[in-house]
């Protein structure tokens, strides 16, 4: 038997699997960060600089650029960016086949 015991497990990387869609976020420790803009320098598409050089992250990292958000966390001086895995917090993607959905006015739609 094993003396895991838990309905979770982790996948080869050592992020948790629950079965859903699993997303990678850029996450900023801002008491490390030293503003040294050196992330957003490497990675413009999903980071930017505040009026103070302290990054902005935008969203969920795109599978295709997952290399360049390691790369950015990899060469953080101050060791203040991690990427983290969980579970997707938005909607599915749509298969290529399905319509257009229909617009929420900002809202977030559940399906229930
Ligand atoms: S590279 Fe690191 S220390 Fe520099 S701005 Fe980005 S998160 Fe902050």
């Amino acid at each position: 038997m094993s003396q895991r015991g838990s309905g979770s497990q982790r996948g080869p990387g050592g992020q948790q699997e629950s079965g859903g869609r699993q997303e990678s976020v850029l996450i900023v420790d801002f008491t490390a960060c030293d503003a040294h803009g050196l992330c957003a320098e490497l990675l413009p598409e999903l980071i930017w600089l505040d009026e103070w050089g302290y990054p902005m992250v935008r969203g969920a990292v795109p599978p295709g650029l997952l290399t360049e958000a390691r790369r950015a966390v990899a060469a953080c001086p101050m060791m203040a960016l991690r990427l983290a895995t969980g579970p997707a917090s938005g909607p599915a993607p749509a298969p290529a086949s399905a319509p257009a959905p229909t617009p929420t006015h900002g809202r977030p739609t559940r399906n229930r």
